[in-house]
C-alpha cells in the first residue's frame, strides 16, 4: 500500500533497526530452523513475508530483498525495475516517469537512506535480480547467507555473481547469494 510505503521510508532507521533484529534471531534460532529444514519453512515463511511486506513494501517477493541498502524504497516498485538508482526521467518534483502520480522509487531511497544508519550502503552496485529466486522467502535466505558468511559452505555453481560483486555482497547478502538453496544443493 503506497501510504504504508511512504512510511516505511520515514521511519527507515526504525525499521532498519527491526530488520537488523529479525536476522540475529533468525540467525540464532538456525539450529532449530536447519532441524525443521529450511525446505519445509520455504512455504509458510514466504506467505508471512508476502503479506507482511506487501503491506509496508508493496514487495513484489524478488527473494533478494535489499530494503537495508534502498533506504526502505523497495526497487522493484520502479517500473522499470532498476536496482542502482534512478532513470534519466525523474519529474520534477521527484516524481517517476512513467507513472507520474508515484514518486521515484529512488528519491525516495535516497531519502530513506539519509535516516538510516548504514544508509551509506545505497553507494553499493547491486548485481541484476536473480529471477529464479522469485516468490521464495528472503528473510530466510538472508539468515542462511549470514550463517554461510560466518560458517563457510557455499554452493560452488553460485560464486560468481558473489565474486563479481563483493561489496554487494558483504553489504546485502541475499542480493548475491552463496548458499544451496533448499532441496537443490544440501541445505535441506
Ligand atoms: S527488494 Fe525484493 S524482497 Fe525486498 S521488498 Fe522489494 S521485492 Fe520484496
Amino acid at each position: 500500500m503506497y501510504a504504508f510505503r511512504r512510511f516505511a521510508v520515514r521511519r527507515s532507521r526504525q525499521f532498519e533497526w527491526l530488520y537488523q533484529v529479525l536476522e540475529r534471531v533468525l540467525v540464532g534460532l538456525d539450529p532449530i530452523l536447519s532441524r525443521i529444514g529450511y525446505g519445509r519453512l520455504e512455504r509458510p515463511m514466504a506467505f508471512v513475508e508476502r503479506h507482511v511486506k506487501g503491506l509496508m513494501f508493496d514487495c513484489r517477493m524478488c527473494g533478494q530483498c535489499v530494503l537495508s541498502s534502498t533506504g526502505m524504497s523497495c526497487p522493484m516498485n520502479c517500473p522499470k525495475q532498476l536496482r542502482n538508482g534512478p532513470c534519466g526521467g525523474v519529474r520534477p518534483g521527484g516524481f517517476c516517469e512513467v507513472k507520474p502520480e508515484m514518486r521515484c522509487v529512488w528519491v525516495e531511497a535516497w531519502d530513506g537512506a539519509s535516516r538510516m544508519k548504514h544508509g551509506d550502503k545505497i553507494r553499493v552496485v547491486l548485481p541484476p535480480v536473480d529471477r529464479t529466486l522469485e516468490g521464495s522467502s528472503a528473510w530466510l535466505r538472508a539468515s542462511r547467507e549470514r550463517i554461510q558468511a560466518i560458517q563457510g559452505g557455499d554452493d560452488a555453481n553460485r560464486t560468481a555473481l558473489a565474486d563479481a560483486y563483493p561489496e554487494a555482497r558483504e553489504s546485502a547478502p541475499t542480493s548475491a547469494p552463496l548458499t544451496a538453496e533448499p532441496g537443490k544443493g544440501g541445505a535441506s
